[in-house]
């Protein structure tokens, strides 16, 4: 009936994990990624090579690196902030994919990586070309798309005149991001369709934060409005240690659910997506914002 498809990117081991204090151990990051990877993610956000002093959690994104199955058909994605992220990325030869973060805010800008917004969207532009060159992949998130937690809001025009910049760099995406998941549907519809038509025919990947309760509505006005990726993260672990109240992304299998339901392929097994945030929620002793993993089956025999 509904041949739609929409791409999942798994975030768990960098965004799920960043702000969490305490260390969670290499070997349990390799377990995520090879649990993800077994439900049948295929881009995976395996870590961020940023200064481990301010993220200590991404300290070892190398070691995460090489521990990494060998997969022809999976995507591994290191998120970076500078050029000297992006040499380190690609020192690892595991990484397939470059992502470069330009932020639509001064205020988060200098506080997440010391650069201006017009700062950032030049060195992620410079990113894209490291990244193209070394024969990789690259892509770039626009952080703060929908407001900013030290500026407030943020103009839609900043945003889509960022996008259209950075596509000049030939990032094979654009994701927006809500960092600190205020975001509603309507403005989700507005500025996909815009960045949409600002950057194609480079596709849009939205990245929700579900700090408001808003995460699930704004994924849905995404599709709706042409996104084709969406980042999730399995449990809905997630926040920003630079950005005040940022609380867990859209779950994995809650997203999962919902567009399965609603007739859109992910490539994602429900069961084994619930199964993954049993265990993690084990390791973390904890249990995890996701709610799909806490409601009984539906239907019973998925
Ligand atoms: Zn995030």
């Amino acid at each position: 009936m509904c041949t739609k498809h929409i791409e999942m990117v798994e975030v768990s081991p960098r965004d799920g994990l960043q702000n969490e204090k305490a260390q969670i151990a290499t070997a349990d990051k390799l377990a995520l990624i090879s649990r993800a990877i077994d439900a049948g993610a295929r881009r995976i956000e395996v870590a961020s090579f940023v200064n481990p002093r301010a993220v200590p959690q991404m300290a070892d994104a190398e070691a995460v690196c090489a521990g990494l199955p060998h997969r022809d058909d999976v995507t591994y994605i290191g998120l970076v902030m500078n050029l000297r992220g992006a040499d380190r990325a690609i020192a690892t030869g595991r990484i397939d994919q470059l992502g470069a973060v330009a932020v639509a805010s001064d205020g988060l800008g200098v506080a997440n990586q010391g650069q201006t917004s017009e700062e950032s969207v030049q060195v992620s532009k410079d990113i894209i070309a490291s990244g193209i060159a070394a024969g990789k992949s690259a892509q770039v998130t626009i952080a703060a798309a929908f407001g900013c937690p030290y500026d407030g809001e943020v103009p839609e025009e900043r945003v889509v005149a960022m996008a259209r910049s950075l596509s000049e760099a030939g990032p094979v995406e654009i994701g927006l991001a809500d960092t600190i998941g205020v975001a509603n549907p309507a403005h989700v519809a507005r500025l996909v369709t815009a960045v949409g038509a600002a950057i194609a025919p480079i596709p849009v990947r939205v990245h929700f934060h579900n700090t408001r309760g808003t995460g699930l509505a704004n994924v849905w006005a995404a599709v709706e409005a042409g996104a084709s990726a969406v980042d999730a993260s399995i449990g809905g672990l997630g926040g920003c240690p630079f950005a005040p109240g940022a609380a867990g992304n859209v779950a994995t299998e809650d997203v999962v659910y919902m567009l399965k339901r609603a007739g859109i392929g992910t490539g994602l097994d429900l069961i084994a997506l619930i199964e993954t945030n049993h265990w993690l929620a084990g390791v973390m002793d904890r249990k995890l914002p996701a709610m799909v993993a806490q409601a009984p089956l539906f239907p019973k025999v998925a």
